[in-house]
């Protein structure tokens, strides 16, 4: 990005976030090589970073960057680390990223809209895909279960769910009642009133996965960001206290909402594995249906007649 360009991004993303914020002396900082592993990030309390090139297209690339900015404008409004501290860093970032954006939603409005584009461009399904060069269902049981909680936390905005074979392989290999109980608890907790409630949710989340893999740790996994705070932020302990950041309430209008988009993106994921199974069948078809001896004799015939109308 231009540096005069970069100049007037930044001031422009810090005069929205210091007013959506309330925070007059939050600083947003638009650069490349910011301190974190994803396109932004931030300290909780007093900076934003945000990558200055996310897309090659200028208008994309300002969408993308205040889509950014919320998200982490949200985790200023409602994250305390010390809510966090004692679960595991990979099950936290999930279920916070979810829980913030849906805050956010909910204290204004038209955030929605950013996340959802935000995580279709930026964190879309198929990334894990585009990372790894291999489809989600040859992956290990405990990327697709972490796939699985990470749909379930970003449901109402944007992630699309599981395809329904990983969904099927997940629910024979755990059963279906610990399926059902790992989606339940994870909206539970992104929909929590209070961070501390949430973090208290997901601890029993992280303890039931633990059982169900037969792990002790868990390994890092594709496709998902970990917590996306500047690491050894000092700062973010002025903003801990006993008081939980709580999660506005939703306003009703919202509800219809986030329905129509889940149900339009399952909708978008049965049409396209309707769309691979046909492809298959197809495939399986066209392989049953060519009979080499036929087509030789069918040749051969054809030469033999061509021949035969010749002389
Ligand atoms: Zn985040």
């Amino acid at each position: 990005m231009q540096e005069g360009r970069r100049i007037l991004r930044q001031n422009r993303l810090r005069k929205y976030a210091r007013i959506l914020s309330d925070r007059y002396n939050l600083e947003v900082i638009v650069k490349d090589n910011i301190p974190c592993a994803s396109y932004a990030c931030t300290d909780t309390t007093k900076k934003i970073y945000v990558q200055s090139t996310v897309n090659s297209d200028d208008f994309m690339n300002l969408i993308l960057h205040k889509g950014l900015t919320l998200h982490e404008i949200g985790h200023i409004l409602f994250t305390s680390s010390i809510a966090w501290k004692d679960v595991d860093k990979n099950i936290a970032s999930i279920i916070e990223d979810g829980r913030i954006e849906e805050a956010m939603s909910r204290k204004f409005p038209k955030s929605r809209m950013y996340f959802i584009l935000i995580n279709h461009k930026l964190l879309h399904s198929d990334k894990i895909e585009e990372e790894t060069g291999k489809k989600l269902i040859n992956h290990s049981l405990s990327t697709q279960v972490m796939q699985l909680v990470f749909r379930a936390a970003k449901q109402s905005t944007g992630i699309p769910p599981l395809p329904r074979k990983v969904k099927e392989n997940i629910k024979e290999k755990i059963g279906e009642n610990n399926y059902n109980w790992l989606v339940q608890q994870t909206i539970k907790s992104v929909q929590a009133k209070t961070d501390k409630q949430s973090s208290e949710i997901t601890k029993k989340i992280e303890k039931k996965i633990k059982e169900i893999l037969h792990m002790d740790e868990y390994d890092s996994f594709y496709g998902m960001g970990v917590l996306k705070i500047v690491p050894n932020a000092e700062t973010s302990i002025e903003k801990v206290d006993s008081t939980s950041q709580k999660m506005p309430d939703l306003p009703k209008k919202d509800e219809e909402v986030i329905k129509q988009v889940v149900d339009e993106l399952q909708k978008e994921m049965d049409e396209q594995d309707e769309k691979e199974e046909q492809q298959l069948e197809d495939d399986e078809l066209d392989f049953d249906d060519i009979d080499i001896e036929d087509e030789l004799t069918k040749k051969i015939k054809k030469n033999y007649e061509r021949a035969g109308n010749n002389s």
